[in-house]
């Protein structure tokens, strides 16, 4: 039976890449060793951790004068990193709340600085949608502007840039990679491994290199951007596997076709996934159609007592982790990168199946 893991993270990884790494397990490059028992200082090191660097800037096309830094922490690691880093002693910064992570996001900030809030999801015939709010200078003196274009545990989704008179900052833990971006658009860009890159533990994080011209806070070496760049992202030892992984989904990722192609791939597989849902009337979607997330589809069955059988009978088929998020109930299907269009349309079939027969 061939399983499809629909897990929101760590999430699975591309089937090539996992094979790559178990022939690879314990003789990388020819050293008799495996590549987590080597010195990340070693040339051969160097040079994986220089071609991952590379390749992510050739996938993103991400401009000269930013800095790509591979961190420690996740995702919530970089939630105190930026306030940190970019808000110096009397930093404000405002934050736009769209679901569950850009909560947590604000939460994490003004534990060290002066955080405005703005909530930007609202009700509209019991379904969420994001109504944007026209943002001018003249609201607050803010060093940037945080916001989640994509919320991984309510399964929205921002489609459309940010207007902002102040550097923006996203973070992009469940989208990165998943299509084409603007890189220059953004103040800084960051993103937890564990959902389109690698394993988790591991952050990416693109930031202007004009942003880190004030002085920061006080803060742990490892956290600081200034440090990690000046350090080539090796001032300690960093995460020597996940960032292996990692340098191998990037090849993964050219030899698909690169991010657009994925972008494409992505938007049918979701397409389709809504397409059925839309239509169905034992399944409902709580999102409007606007701000559908193409990496967390998010739904209800019409009677949610059959929940548990729905899962029950989902894994027998191998569909795994469908289960949404404890904070929002109902259903969820991560369907990152690495899930290939073949796992959507098992997953459609067994949900077209199981309605017939409750
Ligand atoms: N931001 C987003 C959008 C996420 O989905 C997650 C994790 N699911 C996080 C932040 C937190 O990441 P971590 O658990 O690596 O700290």
């Amino acid at each position: 039976m061939q399983v499809f893991n629909f897990c929101a993270g760590p999430a699975m990884l591309p089937v090539e890449v996992m094979q790559k790494a178990q022939a690879e397990m314990l003789d990388w490059q020819h050293q008799g060793v495996s590549v987590m028992e080597v010195s990340h200082r070693s040339a051969e090191f160097i040079e994986l951790a220089h071609n991952a660097e590379t390749n992510l800037r050739q996938l993103l096309n991400v401009p000269d004068d930013y800095h790509v830094l591979f961190m420690h922490g996740g995702g919530r690691g970089q939630f105190a990193a930026i306030a940190m880093n970019l808000l110096g002693e009397s930093g404000k910064a405002l934050y736009l709340n769209s679901g569950q992570w850009s909560k947590a996001a604000a939460v994490e900030a003004r534990r060290f600085a002066q955080v405005d809030e703005l909530s930007i999801v609202e009700s509209m015939e019991g379904k969420q949608q994001v109504v944007l709010p026209e943002l001018k200078s003249d609201m607050g003196d803010y060093r940037y502007l945080h916001y989640c274009p994509n919320e991984t545990v309510d399964g929205i989704e921002i489609h459309e840039p940010i207007n902002s008179p102040w550097p923006v900052i996203a973070d992009m833990s469940s989208c990165i990679l998943s299509r084409p971006i603007d890189v220059s658009q953004f103040g800084l860009i960051y993103a937890g491994a564990q959902k389109n890159i690698g394993p988790s533990g591991l952050s990416l994080v693109i930031v202007k290199k004009s942003l880190l011209e004030l002085p920061a806070l006080p803060m742990p070496s490892i956290m600081d951007y200034r440090i990690t760049a000046a350090n080539e992202s090796m001032f300690n030892t960093p995460p020597t596997y996940a960032l292996y992984l990692a340098a191998n989904v990037f090849q993964w990722l050219q030899q698909q076709g690169g991010i657009e192609a994925m972008g494409l791939k992505n938007q049918r597989k979701a397409d389709e996934l809504y397409a059925y849902i839309e239509q169905s009337h034992f399944y409902r979607s709580g999102v409007a159609a606007t701000n559908r997330s193409r990496m967390n589809v998010t739904f209800q069955l019409a009677d949610e007592s059959l929940n548990g059988e729905f899962l029950a009978q989902a894994k027998a088929r191998g569909l795994l982790a469908l289960k949404g998020h404890r904070a929002v109930g109902g259903m969820r299907a991560s369907i990152y990168n690495a899930m290939p269009h073949q796992g959507v349309v098992a997953l459609i079939a067994f949900m077209d199946e199981f309605a017939r027969n409750n």
